[in-house]
């Protein structure tokens, strides 16, 4: 069905971001037959994101704050050159629910939920009293509106240490720690609300009991604007570094299909709870044993925690692409458009196995240090590799002879596999790493090789802390 002869046509989409994911977005806008608007900053003048477009607008100088994070200026862009839409990406106005509010009243359709949805997540606190209502299950803790210190201390004491504080503004993983007694809790109380005032300009904390070996596993939801939603199973991302996702596989490995399902359900149910519309991603912590488990069928169901919801399309939703054959941009495409879903749930299928590893330009032999420069080659050589072009994708907004700066995200590129079973993708995964064609600036390749080849990741011992605990074999 065209876009064009939706409920509310869509000719023209403005893009507001840039890198991988703005490259991203255009190829199904383009597929579809809709206008692109690419957006810039004076950094990325000659950016591929701006090649690809139909049509480019610049926004201002380097600074996010001044370009891609400056409402005004995308909002005045996007009447400019009368786009229908904007797609925000992920990250800088993505989860804006002021954006947003700009955007409707613009008359703009905003490619992602309603200001209300995003509002009822963007604060931790309020979106686990929204879940607890919903029957969706939490960590144990507390999450209240009283935040005198001796009253956070205590209630830490009776959720029993370890315990983690978090700021209920938080973010990528800031204003987050991990307190292991009552004697260190009003240090570590003290230094959290500094971080988390000078980040986000609020201090109240929450706290959550510490699981000390969970693995992130996270649900991809979707819902349209007539109340249908399904989810398109999970993704598990617990090969984190600073609670930054370096690795993330579809599905999760030795994840009971009852299990599956009951994660789906409540993922759903929590994407309803706030009328959610569009591409969702409800994250869980599963509190599974370390040890594989070999006989799925019978495992009993291992409890899984609500940790949050991000209302967005997620960096790593590619694997769920590979995995289902859906095209998860288009679908929101149609969404926005107000069209239905495409699938119902009992038509959404599960194929083989899809790792996506993220490549940063850094250094992981210098604590990880971004690293600039000139890419002088930049590719993928599918033949070397041995690949086949239907199961290895390589996303990304660099090409060679392009300048790395310091001005955003060091993620230059993401690789996605595609195998038969886990074995097969982890295979493919390590030869499509060799047959990565980079030189110029300094990559964690050889980290993401190590990583891939680990015995414990081959084995899907996996838990948020996999980098930390095989820290020397790593590096
Ligand atoms: P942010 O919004 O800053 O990314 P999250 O709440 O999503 O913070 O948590 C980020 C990561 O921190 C998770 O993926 C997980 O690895 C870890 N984490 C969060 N909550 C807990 C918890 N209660 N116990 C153990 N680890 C946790």
């Amino acid at each position: 069905m065209s876009l064009t002869h939706a409920p509310r046509p869509l000719r023209s989409v403005l893009i507001a971001n840039r890198g991988e994911i703005a490259c991203r977005v255009m190829r199904t806008a383009r597929r579809l037959g809709l206008r692109t608007i690419a957006v810039y900053s004076d950094a990325d003048a000659n950016a591929l994101h701006v090649r690809e477009a139909d049509e480019a607008v610049r926004l201002g100088p380097a600074p996010a704050r001044e370009s891609y994070l400056d409402i005004d200026k995308v909002i005045a862009a996007a009447q400019r050159s009368g786009a229908d839409a904007i797609h925000p990406g992920y990250g800088f106005l993505s989860e804006n629910a002021d954006f947003v509010a700009a955007c409707e009243a613009a008359s703009i359709i905003f490619v992602g939920p309603p200001a209300s949805a995003i509002a009822a997540m963007g604060d931790k606190a309020s979106a686990k009293t929204r879940m607890f209502k919903a029957g969706v299950p939490l960590v144990p803790g507390y999450h209240d509106e009283a935040q005198e210190d001796e009253l956070l201390r205590e209630k830490a004491g009776k959720i029993g240490y370890p315990v983690l504080l978090k700021a209920s503004a938080g973010g990528g993983g800031k204003g987050m720690r991990v307190v292991e007694s009552d004697r260190e809790f009003q240090a570590a109380l003290d230094g959290c609300r500094r971080e988390s005032r000078a980040a986000f300009g609020d201090e109240r904390m929450l706290i959550e009991k510490y699981l000390t070996q969970p693995r992130h596993v996270e649900v991809q939801v979707f819902c349209d604007s007539q109340g249908n939603g399904v989810y398109l199973f999970e993704r598990d991302c617990s090969v984190q570094r600073r609670h930054q996702k370096v690795l993330e596989e579809a599905p999760a490995p030795n994840l009971p299909p009852a299990l599956r399902q009951q994660m789906g359900d409540a993922a759903v149910r929590a994407a309803q709870e706030i009328g959610y519309v569009g591409a969702g991603t409800v994250e869980f912590l599963l509190d599974a044993a370390s040890e594989p488990v070999s006989n799925t069928e019978t495992r009993e169901a291992a409890p899984f925690y609500f940790m949050e919801m991000n209302t967005r399309l997620q960096v790593e939703h590619p694997v769920t692409e590979m995995i289902t054959g859906e095209d998860l941009v288009e679908w929101q495409l149609r969404v926005a458009a107000g069209l239905p879903l495409p699938k119902a749930q009992e038509e959404l299928t599960l194929t083989g196995h899809a790792i996506e590893a993220r490549l940063y330009a850094e250094d992981p032999d210098n604590d990880f240090l971004p690293a600039t420069g000139t890419l002088e080659r930049f590719g993928l050589d599918l033949k070397a590799g041995d690949l086949a072009p239907d199961r290895v994708r390589l996303d990304s907004g660099v090409e060679a002879g392009d300048d790395i700066s310091m001005h955003y995200d060091p993620m230059l590129a993401k690789l996605i596999v595609h195998g038969e079973d886990r074995g097969q993708a982890l295979a493919e995964m390590d030869r499509a790493l060799a047959a990565l064609d980079i030189s110029g600036v300094t990559t964690n390749r050889r980290f993401l090789q190590r990583l891939v080849t680990h015995p414990d990741f081959i084995a899907a011992r996996l838990d948020t802390r996999f980098i930390e605990h095989h820290h020397d074999e790593l590096f």
